[in-house]
């Protein structure tokens, strides 16, 4: 099957060939015809899978006929962030060459007078997040009443980001008569609820998982402890032929630090996190695009869905405390059929984590040589303890992840095998147990590739 099978106009089928694309991909074949017969849809997919492109394309069709009014958006686009809304708005530049739709932004950070103004001409495509969106609206700003179609994309996202309650204002807005297509990686029950409120016989398109089917992307696992982790991280920086790399950690606060430490270690590296200002971030974003910098440290709110081409390696310096966000991480590499590795370091607060990762993508992180066999129980672990606390518990009094964000993945006990970092040689273990105390690791040297 190729495009001109899915029911598009000329002008689209032109700019797609324009971008390079001659197959559509299975989100794009799911989604295109129904979307083009009005019908309402739940596309379960991630980015990475070609998603935008199967909302943008139909939407533009659907959008060529008619006229927009002053401040009545006709169709709208609702994303959890700003970067992400960004890209979409580049995809309908990209698609949308050939026809006439005007479109707006609406993402904080940026000053509000020229999205107002954009309105106030109206527009036939309105991308936004949900923030910006509530905040014009209470201002009597944006009218929704015209607004015939929209997309609610990244929804498990825009739960995790608490933005549900914003979203369901919205929809209660909006005119009953309309379509409506929803987007996620996942289906938690928050968001079934709110497709079943809100949707309307949706057809379900379910593709598989990029990171899961993607064999191009070579994960590795090393374990460390937290104290060494910045070692860990400059030296696979250093001796693993990375081109480029993108750094996830779980705060903002490590993003900092990781920057001013790696910059003074003289590496060419870049952050962003979501307390810079947006224009701050696509500043960083473009100078990595453009190889000025090969090191993006970056927290996930930032990095979500980011598209760069030829990104060779991500590295968890933390381990993501919810499983999707792994997934989301080592996809921005191996993008369009190059390869890509992906290095998690782990320490043994991990565990769970890890594990809830491990049952998410089907199989367990391969660990760097020499660490497969480090699953011995330490005399700690054997000792009989009847009263010991579940490992969950565990992890939250050492602080390892906010108890609000962690959230239950896995009831089963994590593999034995990311359950301890111990290795038979630590005597000098320190009493409060966790982390391999003795002298940098020999896996530091593995080759990764
Ligand atoms: P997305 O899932 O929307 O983030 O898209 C992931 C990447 O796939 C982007 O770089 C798109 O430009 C690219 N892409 C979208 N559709 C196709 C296609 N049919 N063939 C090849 N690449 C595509």
């Amino acid at each position: 099957m190729n495009f001109a099978d899915l029911g598009l106009s000329e002008e689209l089928l032109r700019a797609i060939g324009d971008s390079g694309y001659d197959t559509p991909t299975p989100i794009q074949k799911g989604t295109i015809p129904s979307a083009l017969m009005g019908r309402d849809l739940i596309g379960i997919a991630q980015t990475g899978t070609g998603k935008t492109a199967s909302f943008v394309l139909p939407m533009i069709d659907i959008l060529h006929h008619g006229r927009s009014r002053a401040r009545m958006p006709r169709s709208l686009i609702l994303e959890p962030t700003r970067e992400l809304a960004a890209q979409v708005a580049e995809n309908f530049e990209k698609y949308g060459k050939y026809h006439k739709l005007s479109m707006a932004l609406l993402i904080g950070g940026v000053q509000m007078g020229d999205q107002v103004k954009a309105l106030e001409k109206g527009v036939d495509v309105l991308i936004a997040t949900p923030g910006r969106l509530m905040d014009l609206f209470g201002r009597g700003k944006i009218l929704l009443n015209g607004c015939q179609l929209l997309v609610i994309d990244e929804a498990d996202r825009m739960l995790d980001m608490g933005f549900i309650p914003d979203i369901e204002e919205i929809c209660s807005r909006l005119p009953k008569e309309r379509q409506t297509l929803l987007f996620s990686a996942t289906m938690p029950p928050p968001i079934q609820k709110l497709a079943s409120k809100f949707l309307n016989d949706p057809k379900r398109i379910e593709v598989a998982r990029p990171a899961t089917a993607n064999v191009n992307i070579e994960q590795r696992l090393i374990l460390t402890r937290s104290d060494k982790k910045r070692d860990v991280l400059r030296d696979v920086l250093r001796h693993n032929e990375v081109k480029n790399a993108i750094i996830f950690s779980n705060r903002k606060t490590t993003v900092r630090d990781l920057y001013t430490s790696l910059k003074r270690s003289g590496f060419a590296v870049g952050q962003i996190h979501g307390d810079m200002e947006q224009a701050a971030r696509i500043a960083e974003f473009d100078r990595f695009k453009q190889d000025e910098i090969n090191i993006l440290v970056a927290s996930d709110v930032a990095a979500r869905g980011l598209d760069v081409k030829g990104v060779s390696h991500v590295i968890n310096f933390d381990v993501p405390w919810q499983p999707d966000d792994y997934i989301h991480r080592i996809g921005r590499t191996g993008r369009a059929g190059a390869t890509g590795i992906a290095i998690t370091l782990a320490t043994k607060e991990d565990a769970e984590a890890v594990a809830g990762i491990e049952k998410l993508i089907g199989m367990p992180i391969p660990r760097a040589e020499g660490q497969e066999a480090i699953a011995e129980p330490t005399s700690e672990e054997t000792k009989p303890e009847p009263k010991r606390q579940s490992s969950r518990t565990r992890s939250r009094a050492a602080g390892s992840a906010s108890p609000e964000r962690t959230r239950p993945v896995d009831e089963s006990p994590p593999p034995v095998a990311v359950a301890v970092q111990e290795r038979s040689a630590v005597e000098a273990e320190p009493a409060d147990a966790g982390e391999w105390n003795g002298p940098l690791p020999s896996f530091l040297s593995v080759s990764l590739s």
